[in-house]
C-alpha cells in the first residue's frame, strides 16, 4: 500500500505525503510525537526547519492593472476623448492639461486605493488566526503561525483548521471542506485511513487548512504546515482580494454614467446653440463643449470617497471594531435594530457562584470565602453532596487545571468553567488529584442544540464508570429520576425544583443543573437524546454583572433611534432580570425560542417587532428572527460567535463577531469584529458609520455647487454670445486642485452633536436629500451671477480677457473657500466659535489653496501654462466682497429649512 509514496528524512522526522493512508499511531510515530502533543523542546527546532505556518500571501491586485482600473471610468474615458480630439485640432496646451490632469488623477486614485488597500489588509492582520494545541500534555491556545509539524491540535466546533491535519480521535466531527473540495455540506470524519488514490474530498482521516469544523470534536496531529498544505497548493487559484468597492462608490459610478450623458448633450447643445445663433466657429464650439464636459465633472469625487471611507476604517479599529467588508462602514450608519447576545457582550463574562441549590434548599455562596452559607432551615449544607457536586464540575468540564513555575494550582479556559473550579477549589477539592484518578474516556461537548454537556470517567472504586452532566435545567432535569441527598438518592419533584430555580434565575443568575449517573457498562455518548435516567446533585447559580459601558450604550442607542435587542442562550427568567439592570425590555418577561419555533413567520415577526428579550433562542430561531425584522425594513446589526450562529450573521445586515470568545466560523460569516467582544463597541461603530457617511454627504455637496457653477457659467457665455469667462485647463485647476483639497478637510470633520440623537437613515433615501439639492443649486447659481459679473466688469474696464477669467477663477475659488465653512454641517448654524474653529483641517485646507492660488496667479510658468495674469489689490478686494456673502446664503438656506421643519 505505501509502496509509492516518498518518504523524506527531515530534523529525524520522516515526512510522508500521503498521510492519509497511515495509520494514526505510524503517523505520530513517523512524527515523533504523542497523544500529548510535543515538548516544548521539540518546537524551537521544527519552527526553524519548517517554517511559521503562514500561507503565502494570496496574489495582491498587480500594480498595473489597479493603474489602468483608474482609467475605467466613462467619465475619465470622455476627457480623454476631449483631450485627443483637442490636440487634433492644434490647441496642445488645452490638451496636454487635459492629459496631465487625467493622468494626474488616475495616479491620485492609483496611491489612494493602493493605501486603503493596505489599510484593510493591516485591519485583516489584527485578526491572525489561533489554533488549540496539547503541548506539553497541556491544553494551550497559539497563534496558529506557531503551528509545527507534530503538533496535536484540538478541533471544536466553529473552529477554522490553520494546518493539515491527521485525524487521531473523533467524536461526531464533521467539517465543512468547501474552500477547498466546493462540496458544501460537511464531510464527516473518522480515523481510519483511506486509500492512497482516495481524493481530498474523500480523505475522513484528515482535516486540512481553510476548512471549518461544524460539529463535534475531535484532536489530530499536523503533518503539513504553510504551503506545503494542500490549501498552500491551490492559493494561487483562490485570488480573493477584495476590492476597494462599496454599494456608495457603485451608486456614484451610476450616477457618473447619467451625467456624463447629461453632460454630453449639454455640450452639444451649447456648441449647436453657438453656432447657429452667434455664428461662432465649430472649433471654437468644440473647445467650449470641451471646456463644458470638463467643468461638469467631479473628478475628484471617488479619490475622496474612497479616502474617507479609508480613513473610517482606520478609526473603527482605533475604537476595537475591525471592518472585514468595506460596505458596513455605509452600513452601519443606517442600522435601526442591534440584535445582541447577553454572555460576554452586554455582562462582563466575569463569572462567580453565588448561589447553589440542593435537595434542602436553597444556599447563598459568600462571595469571598465562597463558603455555602446555610439553608432556610439553619443547617449547614450537606457535606457529602457538596462535595459530589464540587466533584461533578471539576470533572465535567474543559477548563485547564495546572500548577505553575511555584506548584501553585491555576485554572484556565471558559470564565463560567473557571468560576465553578474555583468553587470546588474552595470545597476543598484537588482539582488535580481528582482530575488524574478520574480519566475521561469519553464526552459529549456543549452545544447550543442540546443545551448541556456530559462526560465519562473511569472509576477507582471498581463500580465501572460514572457519568457526569452539567447544563440548562431545562435540558437536565427531565433526564434525572431522583435527586442526590444525605442518605442516598430522594425522589425527584420535577415542579418543584423548576419553582426554584425560575425565583434564583430573577435574581439574574445564571443557570446550571449538575447531575450524575454511575454506568458500570458504559454509556453511548453518540446520541444525545438517549441520555436519562440521572441522579440531579443540585443547580449552581452564577452571576454575570451587565458591563457598565454596555448600559450607557443602550441608553445611547435608544437615543438614537435604533432598538436593541437581548438574542441569549440564557433562561428567560435570568435573561429578562439582566436585561432590566441594562435598560433593555424593561418589565418585560422575556420570550423564549421554544414560542418563537412554534409560531408562523406572521406572528414571530409580530413577536419580533414587539419583544426585546429573547431567551433560549436556537440558531434557527435567530436567523428568523433577523428575517422577521429585515422583512419590515429594519437595518439589522446581530452578534454572534457560535459557529451555527454563521447563517444569521451572513443574513444580518452588519453580522458582528467576537474576536475573543467566538468561533472562527462566526468571524468568517461576519462584517465587523468585535477586538473587545462588548456591547459598547458596536454603539461606537454605528456612530462612526453615521459620522462617515455624513462626512461623504458633506463632500458631495460642497464638490458639487462648483462643477454646476463652472458649467452654467460656461453655457451661459455661449448663449449670451461672450467669451468663455473660464478655460478648460483653468476649469481643471479648480476641480482637481482647489476643489479636492478643500474637500478633503471634510473626511476629517469631527461629529455634529446629533449624530446619536437623529433616527437611522433610511438606506432607501437618497444620497443627496432634496434640501440639500436645493442648497447646491442655490449656490451654484450665487457663483455663477457674482464671477459672471466680475468678469463682465473687468472687460468693460478694458481689461485684457486673460485678467478677466484670472480674477473669474479666484472669485470661484474664494467663493469655494467661504462655502467650505458651510459645508462642514449639514443642517446646523455655522457662525459660532465651534463652526468656525471646530476642525483645524479646514483652515489648513485653505491656507494652502490661498497659497497655490497665488502662485497660479503670479508664477511666470503658471501664467503661461494656465494664462493667467497678476491682479491688483483691488481686484482682490472686490472678489472677496462680492464672495464673501455666500456663506450667509448658504446659513440662511439651512436657517428657513429648520424653521421650517420645527413648524411641522
Ligand atoms: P449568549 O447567547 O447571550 O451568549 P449564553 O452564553 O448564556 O448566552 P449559551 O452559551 O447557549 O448561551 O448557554 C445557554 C445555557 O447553557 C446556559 O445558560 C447554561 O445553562 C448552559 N451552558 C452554557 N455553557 C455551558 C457549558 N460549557 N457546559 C454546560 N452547560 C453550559
Amino acid at each position: 500500500m505505501q509502496a509509492h509514496q516518498s518518504q523524506r528524512q527531515d530534523a529525524g522526522i520522516r515526512r510522508h505525503e500521503a498521510w492519509h493512508t497511515l495509520d494514526a499511531e505510524e503517523v505520530l510515530e513517523a512524527l515523533q510525537t504523542g497523544r500529548g502533543g510535543l515538548d516544548q523542546a521539540q518546537i524551537a527546532p521544527r519552527l526553524e526547519r519548517f517554517g511559521e505556518n503562514r500561507q503565502r500571501r494570496v496574489a495582491q491586485r498587480s500594480g498595473l492593472r489597479r493603474l489602468i482600473s483608474q482609467f475605467d471610468n466613462l467619465l475619465i474615458q470622455l476627457l480623454i476623448v476631449a483631450a485627443v480630439i483637442t490636440a487634433v485640432l492644434g490647441h496642445f496646451l488645452d490638451a496636454g492639461v487635459i492629459a496631465a490632469v487625467v493622468l494626474i488623477n488616475g495616479v491620485i486614485g492609483f496611491i489612494q486605493e493602493g493605501r486603503a488597500e493596505q489599510a484593510l489588509a493591516a485591519i485583516r492582520g489584527l485578526l491572525a488566526p489561533q489554533a488549540t494545541v496539547r503541548r506539553d500534555n497541556r491544553r494551550q491556545t497559539i497563534d496558529a503561525s506557531q503551528l509545527v509539524p507534530g503538533d496535536m491540535v484540538i478541533l471544536e466546533p466553529g473552529s477554522k483548521i490553520s494546518a493539515d491535519i491527521r485525524l487521531v480521535t473523533t467524536r461526531g466531527l464533521a467539517i465543512d471542506e468547501s474552500a477547498l473540495t466546493g462540496e458544501s455540506v460537511p464531510a464527516s470524519k473518522s480515523v481510519e485511513p483511506v486509500s492512497a488514490e482516495a481524493s481530498i474530498g474523500d480523505r475522513r482521516c484528515m482535516a486540512y487548512a481553510g476548512t471549518l469544523v461544524t460539529r463535534g470534536e475531535g484532536a489530530g496531529v499536523v503533518v503539513e504546515t504553510a504551503d506545503a498544505t494542500a490549501l498552500g497548493e491551490v492559493t494561487a487559484m483562490l485570488s480573493s482580494v477584495e476590492s476597494v468597492t462599496t454599494p456608495l462608490l457603485r451608486d456614484l459610478a451610476r450616477l457618473g454614467k447619467r451625467l456624463a450623458a447629461i453632460i454630453l448633450g449639454a455640450g452639444a447643445f451649447t456648441a449647436l446653440a453657438g453656432i447657429l445663433v452667434h455664428g461662432f466657429s465649430v472649433v471654437e464650439m468644440f473647445l467650449a463643449a470641451v471646456a463644458l464636459i470638463v467643468a461638469a465633472i467631479p473628478e475628484g469625487l471617488p479619490a475622496i470617497v474612497t479616502i474617507t471611507l479609508a480613513l473610517g476604517v482606520q478609526r473603527l479599529a482605533r475604537r476595537k471594531a475591525i471592518v472585514r467588508r468595506l460596505p458596513a462602514v455605509e452600513t452601519l450608519g443606517a442600522v435601526s435594530v442591534i440584535c445582541s447576545d447577553k454572555t460576554g457582550t452586554l455582562t462582563l463574562n466575569e463569572m462567580a457562584v453565588r448561589a447553589v441549590l440542593l435537595g434542602d434548599g436553597l444556599h447563598r455562596v459568600d462571595d469571598k470565602t465562597l463558603a455555602l452559607e446555610a439553608a432556610r432551615a439553619q443547617e449547614p449544607a450537606p457535606a457529602s453532596v457538596v462535595d459530589a457536586l464540587s466533584r461533578a464540575v471539576v470533572l465535567c468540564s474543559d477548563a485547564d487545571v495546572h500548577a505553575n513555575s511555584e506548584g501553585q494550582v491555576r485554572v484556565s479556559g471558559d470564565p463560567m468553567e473557571v468560576a465553578l473550579l474555583h468553587f470546588a477549589k474552595a470545597q476543598d477539592v484537588e482539582l488535580r488529584a481528582l482530575r488524574s484518578a478520574h480519566p475521561r474516556v469519553d464526552g459529549l461537548p456543549f452545544d447550543s442544540t442540546h443545551r448541556f454537556m456530559a462526560t465519562l470517567h473511569g472509576t477507582d472504586d471498581g463500580e465501572g464508570q460514572v457519568l457526569m452532566v452539567k447544563g440548562a435545567p431545562e435540558a437536565v432535569v427531565p433526564r434525572c429520576k431522583q435527586v442526590l441527598g444525605v442518605d442516598g438518592t430522594e425522589p425527584l419533584d420535577e415542579a418543584a425544583w423548576h419553582r426554584q430555580a425560575e425565583a434564583m434565575a430573577a435574581d439574574g443568575l445564571r443557570l446550571l443543573a449538575i447531575a450524575r449517573q454511575t454506568a458500570p457498562g458504559g454509556v453511548d455518548l453518540d446520541d444525545p437524546s438517549r441520555i436519562d435516567g440521572l441522579t440531579l446533585i443540585g443547580l449552581v447559580g452564577i452571576i454575570d454583572p451587565p458591563r457598565e459601558e454596555a448600559i450607557a450604550a443602550v441608553k445611547t442607542c435608544h437615543e438614537a433611534g435604533m432598538r436593541v435587542k437581548m438574542i441569549t442562550g440564557d433562561h428567560a427568567v435570568t435573561a429578562a432580570a439582566i436585561g432590566r439592570q441594562l435598560g433593555i425590555g424593561d418589565d418585560e418577561r422575556g420570550i423564549t425560542g421554544e414560542a418563537l419555533e412554534a409560531m408562523d413567520d406572521e406572528a414571530l415577526s409580530r413577536c419580533a417587532a414587539q419583544h426585546s428579550v429573547f431567551a433560549r433562542v436556537s440558531p434557527r430561531v435567530k436567523l428568523r428572527l433577523v428575517q422577521a425584522l429585515q422583512s419590515q425594513g429594519e437595518v439589522v446589526a446581530m452578534t454572534g460567535d457560535g459557529v451555527n450562529d454563521a447563517p444569521a450573521l451572513k443574513r444580518s445586515d452588519v453580522g458582528v463577531a467576537m474576536g475573543h470568545g467566538g468561533t472562527d466560523a462566526a468571524r468568517e460569516a461576519a462584517e465587523i469584529v468585535l477586538a473587545d467582544d462588548n456591547f459598547a463597541t458596536i454603539e461606537a461603530a454605528v456612530h462612526e458609520g453615521r459620522v462617515i457617511y455624513d462626512n461623504i454627504v458633506k463632500s458631495i455637496a460642497f464638490l458639487l455647487p462648483t462643477n454646476a457653477a463652472q458649467a452654467l457659467l460656461l453655457v451661459v457665455a455661449v448663449l449670451a454670445g461672450w467669451m468663455l469667462p473660464i478655460t478648460p485647463a483653468q476649469i481643471l485647476w479648480v476641480n482637481m486642485i482647489t476643489a479636492v483639497t478643500l474637500a478633503l478637510s471634510l473626511a476629517f470633520e469631527p461629529p455634529e452633536d446629533d449624530v446619536m440623537a437623529r433616527a437611522p437613515r433610511s438606506p432607501s433615501a437618497p444620497l443627496i436629500p432634496r434640501v440639500i439639492l436645493v442648497r447646491i443649486l442655490i449656490v451654484a447659481v450665487c457663483m455663477v451671477a457674482g464671477t459672471l459679473a466680475l468678469f463682465a466688469r473687468e472687460l468693460a474696464d478694458g481689461r485684457p480677457l486673460a485678467e478677466a477669467r484670472t480674477l473669474a477663477v479666484n472669485t470661484l475659488v474664494l467663493f469655494e473657500i467661504w462655502f467650505l465653512f458651510s459645508s462642514r454641517r449639514l443642517h446646523t448654524g455655522i457662525l459660532n466659535t465651534s463652526g468656525l474653529t471646530g476642525n483645524a483641517r479646514v483652515w489648513l485646507a485653505i491656507a494652502i489653496i490661498v497659497a497655490a492660488q497665488l502662485v497660479f496667479t503670479y508664477l511666470p510658468p503658471m501664467q503661461v501654462i494656465f494664462e493667467t495674469q497678476p491682479l491688483g489689490p483691488g481686484a482682490w478686494l472686490l472678489a472677496i466682497v462680492v464672495s464673501l456673502p455666500i456663506i450667509l446664503v448658504a446659513e440662511g438656506h439651512k436657517w428657513l429649512m429648520r424653521r421650517r421643519s420645527q413648524a411641522r
